[in-house]
């Protein structure tokens, strides 16, 4: 029997009219177990993680799993136990009552556990296993996007309390999205309008423009890019871009997933070293599921490094500030020894 003070468990979309976009509220994630709340707690070992091998009772069923020659499970993917998405039916119409406007947030959640090594950190991994967890993200986000509700597929990897992570084991997250969400919808904006008037992608333009520059690119082979970008919203902000436009991450060809591997690897460590071993984020920025057959469209790896959360300034004015410039830190990283 619900009391007074329960929380609806149903998550919901609330749509801001003063900013046009929209906010999820989740009220049944607010009991989701934290094991890293900060750097000061004593982090809970691997006795108590539900990620960790002979614990896999303890978190939902697998959706999918890649094995050793032994049959030991090498990763794998389970659905989230604490949702950002509602479980409920598919559909679900947005109600409007004036200025309230709200829909059913319903969805798809997935966490990639990315190793059974609860303290390693996925740059950690020897190039075939990060191949192997690449590979089962390319799985997953394939099989989400089937789904019929999905506006859109969001990948991402919290790493440290100050990134949002909530438990310490190595692992990353898949998710759909039933509205496309803010960021993802300004970018598309831009890049559509960018190729209106040129004719042109912007991702390819701006990487053309990185490799001809040359002072932010980290490393590159023949099908990836790393930089630091231009206008960075992070101190040590790196990107991985492929060299010729994927629509998204589910369209990465095979061989690309090793070179990939090689690169995030790399590139993670340089990250890691150059911001003293910093939380991070790893976002997939990607269009919305609808604007997958652009000819703009043009996935591309973002790490963000966390130190804290935004202050006033980038609050109210939605402007971020860094301290070190995207050139020292594409030096920085360069010149660090990380293989
Ligand atoms: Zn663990
Ligand atoms: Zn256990």
């Amino acid at each position: 029997m619900p009391t007074r003070n329960a929380p609806d468990p149903s998550p919901t979309l609330r749509w801001d009219a003063l900013t046009a976009r929209w906010c999820l509220l989740a009220s049944h994630r607010r009991n989701t177990p934290r094991d890293m709340t900060s750097r000061l707690d004593a982090l809970r070992g691997a006795s108590e993680c539900p990620f960790c091998p002979g614990h896999e009772r303890e978190a939902e069923e697998a959706t999918e799993e890649r094995l050793d020659a032994s049959g030991r499970w090498l990763a794998r993917a389970v659905t989230n136990r604490f949702p950002m998405m509602g479980r409920g039916p598919i559909g679900g119409a947005t109600i409007h009552r004036g200025v309230f406007r709200e829909r059913p947030a319903v969805g798809a959640h997935e966490v990639i556990v990315e190793t059974p090594l609860h303290d390693a950190d996925l740059s950690d991994l020897d190039p075939d296993a990060l191949a192997t967890v690449l590979d089962l993200h390319r799985s997953r986000h394939r099989a989400l996007a089937e789904r019929p509700d999905a506006a859109a597929v969001l990948l991402f990897k919290n790493r440290g309390p100050r990134s949002g992570a909530s438990l310490r084991h190595p692992h990353s997250q898949v998710m759909t999205c039933p509205v496309v969400p803010p960021s993802v919808r300004r970018r598309d904006a831009v890049a559509a309008r960018h190729h209106r008037r040129e004719g042109s992608s912007l991702v390819q333009w701006l990487i053309d423009a990185e490799l001809a520059a040359g002072d932010r690119v980290v490393a590159s082979d023949p099908h990836f890019v790393a930089l630091c970008p231009w206008a960075s919203a992070r101190s040590h902000e790196t990107w991985i871009v492929p060299r010729a436009p994927i629509a998204h991450f589910g369209a990465t060809p095979d061989a690309l997933l090793r070179s990939l591997a090689a690169m995030l690897r790399q590139t993670l460590r340089q990250v890691r070293r150059v911001s003293g071993d910093a939380d991070y984020n790893l976002l997939l920025r990607q269009p919305a599921r609808a604007k997958w057959g652009e000819p703009w469209a043009h996935w591309l790896l973002e790490i963000q490094v966390r130190r804290g959360g935004d202050a006033g300034f980038e609050l109210s004015g939605g402007m971020s500030c860094t301290v070190f410039s995207p050139e020292e830190s594409a030096a920085l990283m360069r010149s660090s020894d990380v293989l």
